[in-house]
C-alpha cells in the first residue's frame, strides 16, 4: 500500500523538483451530498430530493452515523455556528490568499496580518457568526463554540474575539514550521473537482492545494486546523485524501504521487503515496457506501449510530438515541417488491 505516515513533527517533504505549492482549502474542503433527482451506485432512483453525489465529508458522516447523514443531506437541518469551524475557514482563506503575494512577501507577519481581513470577509458573508462573540452586556456566552444565546449586537469585538483571532494567527504561524510558502508555487488552490465513475456514482469535493513538480508528479495537500490523529486513526484521516486522489486520477488519467495532510493544530504532517490497488479499494468502498445510502434513501430507514462524537452532534433533540424524534421523512418511501415478485425472478 505504500503508506508513509510520518508522524509526528515530520516536515513537508518536497516532491522531487517541486518548488511548488498548490491550492487552497475549504475548511473541510469537500463537496456535498447534494440532493437532487437521482441516485448513483449503479442505478438512478429518480427521487426528487434524493442525494445525487458523494463528497468526502458526507461519506464520513454516513460512516459515522447514517441518521446524521440524513439530517444534514436530506432534511438539511440547521446547525449552530461553530467557532472552531469558522476559525478553520479563516485560516484556510489566509493560507490560500498568501499565494497571491510574490514569493518574497510570503512571511509570517504578512500571513498574520491577513487574519482579521479574512474574518471580516467571512462575517460579511455569514453575519450569524457574530453571535459567537458576545460583548459585555449581551447574554453570557457558554463558550466559544456554543454561542451566547443572545441576539447579535451588530458590532463584533471583545476579549472572546481577540482570543479567537490570536488562535487563528498562531495556527497560521505554525504552518511556516511545516512548509515554506516562499518555495511553493501552487498549481491550483481551492480546486473544485467532480467526476462520475463508470458505475454512475458522482464524486465531488474541493482540494485545498495541488502541487505539480516539473516532472509532472502531483501532490495533493489538505490543511487541518486540528491535531493529527493517533496512528491507529491515520487510515480514517487519509480516506478523504484517497477520495481526492481517485477523483483526480479519473479526471486526469494520472494518479497523484503523494497525498499530504498538514495538521496546524499539532504541527504534524501525514503523507501517503497511493497506488492503483489502494485507490481501487477506495472506489469499491465508495460504491458500497453509495448502495447503502441509496437503500436508506428509498426505505427511509436511517439508523442512528452512537459514537464518541455524539457529544458534538447538533441533532440530539431529533435523535432517538437521546430521546428525540426525527422530523417527518421528506422523501417518498419506495415500496419494496417481495423477492418472489422482483423482476428477473422465476414465477
Ligand atoms: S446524536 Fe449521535 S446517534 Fe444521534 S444523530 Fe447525532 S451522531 Fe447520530
Amino acid at each position: 500500500m505504500g503508506t508513509s505516515a510520518e508522524l509526528p513533527n515530520a516536515t513537508a517533504p518536497a516532491l522531487p523538483g517541486t518548488g511548488t505549492g498548490a491550492s487552497g482549502d475549504g475548511a473541510g474542503a469537500s463537496g456535498d451530498g447534494t440532493a437532487g433527482g437521482t441516485a448513483g451506485g449503479a442505478r438512478e432512483p429518480a427521487m426528487p430530493g434524493a442525494p445525487t453525489s458523494l463528497s468526502p465529508s458526507r461519506a464520513a458522516d454516513f460512516m459515522r452515523c447514517p441518521l446524521l447523514y440524513r439530517f444534514r443531506v436530506i432534511d438539511r437541518l440547521p446547525e449552530k455556528p461553530s467557532a472552531a469551524a469558522a476559525r478553520g475557514t479563516v485560516v484556510h482563506a489566509v493560507l490560500e490568499r498568501l499565494f497571491d503575494e510574490p514569493a518574497e512577501r510570503r512571511s509570517v507577519p504578512r500571513a498574520r496580518s491577513l487574519v482579521v481581513g479574512e474574518w471580516e470577509r467571512l462575517l460579511a458573508r455569514r453575519p450569524e457568526l457574530a453571535e459567537l462573540f458576545a460583548r459585555p452586556g449581551d447574554a453570557p456566552a457558554e463558550g466559544p463554540e456554543s454561542g451566547p444565546g443572545g441576539e447579535p449586537t451588530g458590532e463584533v469585538s471583545g476579549p472572546e474575539l481577540a482570543r479567537w483571532l490570536a488562535d487563528a494567527e498562531a495556527l497560521v504561524e505554525r504552518w511556516f514550521t511545516l512548509e515554506d510558502p516562499s518555495r511553493l508555487e501552487p498549481a491550483e488552490r481551492e480546486l473544485f473537482v467532480e467526476t462520475r465513475l463508470a458505475s454512475g456514482l458522482r464524486l465531488r469535493g474541493i482540494i485545498d492545494r495541488v502541487d505539480v513538480a516539473p516532472t509532472g508528479e502531483v501532490r495533493v495537500v489538505d490543511y487541518k486546523t486540528g491535531k493529527a490523529p493517533r496512528p491507529e486513526y491515520a487510515a480514517e484521516a487519509l480516506f478523504q485524501m484517497k477520495f481526492y486522489a481517485l477523483v483526480l486520477w479519473r479526471l486526469r488519467g494520472r494518479m497523484p504521487r503523494r497525498l499530504q495532510l498538514v495538521y496546524l493544530g499539532s504541527g504534524d504532517v501525514l503523507t501517503h503515496d497511493p497506488d492503483e490497488a489502494d485507490l481501487a479499494a477506495v472506489e469499491r468502498k465508495l460504491l458500497a457506501l453509495w448502495r447503502a445510502i441509496t437503500e436508506a434513501t428509498e426505505s427511509g430507514d436511517w439508523r442512528p449510530r452512537r459514537g464518541p462524537l455524539c457529544g458534538w452532534c447538533d441533532f440530539q433533540a431529533h435523535c432517538p438515541e437521546y430521546g428525540g424524534t426525527p422530523p417527518p421523512y421528506p422523501l417518498v418511501i419506495q415500496p419494496r417488491l417481495p423477492l418472489d415478485d422482483a423482476p428477473g425472478s422465476d414465477g
